[in-house]
């Protein structure tokens, strides 16, 4: 009887692990977020089979298999995330063009507004120094690959492998930045919050097209941890219609998983 109970909590625990799985979410910039998991993780036989044949999706890594995104909407309305993943050659569709001098580059029709916000915000002594806009396929490919050959080196099955990996790095065409319509504003560190510059990006960056992509209180839908540093363009009036409604994009899409 004693047994029995040991065991029945054991599976319960083991129940829980895995339905929370579900709700993990991501540093997507990849920055603090190192710590090597060697908890071993137990992947339900179900889970993995539906994916390895749902998806087509080379990374299989997570409960619902990802699709690609719809590229016919308009293209500042483009949802990329974990669900939704870029084809591999859409960057070859798109001019990316330098941002304010800097090496970062965006899509050059989200990098004119985003040259207007910063000369706005200059004039009141505030300076939105582009640190990271876009970034290839590739690197994001290499990345995340490297960071799952790490992972089977330490024992893990490949599925395993790339799960873990998918729980630190985004896998290559699900990051905003593969797109060229993100941009980490001045650094990547959670202080970012308490600057002027987020303060300004704050309460003006919707008349710029921009929005705080990753909200405090949107992270249960994003997946994605909280990032005050990383701005989406999406269009002024996609942006100022959010930042009024309180809703983040997938949820102004009506594309909440
Ligand atoms: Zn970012």
């Amino acid at each position: 009887m004693k047994k029995l109970s040991i065991f029945l909590v054991f599976l319960i625990i083991v129940i829980t692990l895995c339905s929370c799985k579900k709700n993990e979410t991501v540093d997507e910039d990849y920055t603090n977020n190192t710590t090597d998991n060697q908890v071993q993780t137990t992947y339900q036989k179900d889970d993995v089979t539906a994916l390895a044949t749902v998806s087509n999706w080379k990374y299989i890594y997570a409960i619902d298999a990802p699709v690609v995104t719809d590229t016919e909407v308009k293209w500042n309305l483009l949802l990329v995330n974990r669900e939704y993943y870029l084809p591999d050659n859409y960057i070859d569709t798109v001019n990316l063009v330098n941002v304010c001098g800097t090496q970062e580059r965006l899509d050059s029709r989200a990098a004119i507004y985003y040259e207007e916000m910063f000369n706005a915000a200059a004039i009141e002594g505030i300076y939105l120094t582009p640190c990271s806009g876009y970034r290839s396929y590739d690197l994001q490919k290499s990345n995340f690959e490297n960071r799952i050959s790490y992972n089977e080196s330490l024992g893990y099955s490949k599925i395993e492998a790339t799960v873990e990996a998918s729980k630190v790095i985004l896998p290559p065409g699900t990051s905003e930045h593969n797109a060229g319509l993100a941009m980490d504003i001045i650094n990547c560190l959670d202080s970012f919050e308490n600057t002027q510059a987020f303060k300004w990006l704050y309460e003006n960056a919707q008349d710029f097209g921009f929005i705080l992509r990753y909200p405090k209180d949107k992270q249960d839908i994003t997946k994605i941890v909280y990032e005050p540093w990383h701005w989406r363009f999406v269009g002024v009036e996609a942006a100022q219609e959010m930042k009024k409604s309180g809703q983040c994009l997938e949820e102004y899409l009506g594309k909440v998983k």
